[in-house]
């Protein structure tokens, strides 16, 4: 019998997939017959295949048959119908408290907003946005930008790359001037999944809000965010939500928040009545208040169709899959890449790990353009991480074997 570690890891692979009660739903998406091997499902999700039917049919029957009736007759509830099933199915959200809506950019800038004016009208003295050093660019510009827009400051929290903000750091840095706590429940570099629990309830304790970015959990890891008694919370939904490029973002705004907090683009569709032209902005009640414009509705159809998928495997299976995948990788990992001085980047507790796991070399900036070339994509975050996306729907034990021992044959080739 071979001791060659890769024999053995091929072995495991195939037992893997053959008792993994997801592995038929890889069929579902475009792309998964073809050889290339795909770790970017943390960036840009598959397409799921019956995607592009309902999309055609939408075009023909929807926009094209009921004109501009369709406004009426269904798309103005849409934001509100498919935030409520994203909230049920993913997200731990009773229904009214989530909407689709703009970006994830756009609708972090209008719940920071509303958070900062909302403490800090009740306590002037409340003026420091809190969010990590590492955090991920947009979350941390958006922050600098309100903060010179309104005066208020930031207290930046130091974090190691290879982990996030946990809560020994958050203790550090919140206090009686904290107004808005920006977290992220994934690190987008490291993986590191946040106990967003237990981080609420310190933000909590210092009288301040808390706004999670679910970016990279929605859709891989549970979420229960009525349950951990969070305020506000944005996620992506072209990530592990396979919604599409730029496909809408989500926001959550806890119900008991509703009535108080005002966000700051004030449009027609977040006015109380849209129709009525009103010469002055009055807010919506309900979540309809967090909208500004036209909901993109075309945009948003995509995810329905992995919401689907979600309702069909749920969301613990979900992360079961994804546990034993990054397990997997991490395994591969030790065996193969590990003599060749790739480190691993991400923690190595499963339950403080997200859906990516990062492996760290100084050739990886070049190894990763190798691979792009070879049909092997994961993409590259500095300081020198390579980060394996792993998609529990659509990526199998076979496919990420085969993408490792890619990684190994670029990095001998590069190191
Ligand atoms: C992907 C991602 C974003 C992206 O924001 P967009 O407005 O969709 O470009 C924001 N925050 C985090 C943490 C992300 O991972």
């Amino acid at each position: 019998m071979s001791t060659d570690p890769s024999d053995l890891f091929a072995v495991e692979a195939r037992a893997l997939d053959a008792s993994d009660p997801l592995a038929a739903h890889r069929d579902a998406f475009v792309g998964a017959e073809s050889s290339l091997i795909y770790f970017d499902g943390n960036s840009l999700g598959r397409p799921p295949r019956v995607t592009a039917q309902r999309l055609a049919d939408f075009v023909t029957g929807q926009w094209g048959g009921r004109l501009i009736r369709g406004w009426d007759e269904s798309w103005m509830q849409m934001p509100f119908h498919l935030g409520d099933r994203l909230g049920h199915l993913a997200l731990g959200a009773a229904a009214g408290q989530t909407v689709i809506g703009d970006s994830t950019t756009v609708l972090l800038y209008k719940l920071l907003r509303a958070a900062l004016a909302e403490r800090s009208a009740g306590d002037p003295g409340r003026v420091e946005i809190v969010v990590g050093r590492d955090d991920f660019p947009t979350d941390r510009y958006l922050v600098e930008g309100i903060a010179a827009e309104r005066g208020a400051r930031v207290v930046w929290v130091d974090v190691d790359t290879t982990r996030g903000v946990d809560a020994d750091a958050l203790r550090g840095a919140v206090g009686p001037r904290t107004a808005v706590v920006l977290l992220s429940h994934v690190s987008y570099r490291s993986g590191y999944l946040a106990d967003a629990g237990t981080l609420t309830r310190i933000v909590h304790d210092a009288g301040a809000l808390v706004l999670w970015d679910l970016c990279h959990s929605a859709g891989a890891v549970p979420v229960e965010l009525d349950a951990w008694g969070v305020d506000l919370a944005v996620g992506c939904t072209y990530k592990y939500l396979n919604g599409g490029p730029g496909s809408p973002a989500f926001a959550y705004v806890a119900a008991r928040h509703q009535a108080t907090l005002v966000q700051p683009i004030q449009g027609w569709m977040g006015a109380a009545d849209v129709f009525a032209m009103g010469p002055e902005y009055r807010p919506a009640a309900g979540m309809r208040r967090f909208l500004s414009g036209t909901p993109p509705v075309l945009a948003m159809r995509a995810m329905e169709d992995t919401l689907d998928l979600i309702e069909d495997a749920g969301i613990t299976a979900i992360r079961a899959k994804s546990v034993t995948l990054t397990e997997f990788a991490l395994r591969v990992s030790d065996g193969i890449l590990a003599p060749l001085g790739v480190r691993v980047a991400s923690p190595r507790d499963p339950a403080e790990r997200g859906g990516h796991v990062t492996l760290s070399h100084p050739a990886m900036r070049a190894v990763t353009a190798r691979l792009w070339e070879q049909d092997v994509i994961p993409d590259y975050r500095d300081p020198h991480g390579l980060r394996i996306g792993l998609a529990p729907l659509t990526t199998s034990f076979a496919e990420t074997l085969a993408g490792l021992t890619a990684v190994a044959e670029a990095v001998r080739a590069e190191g």
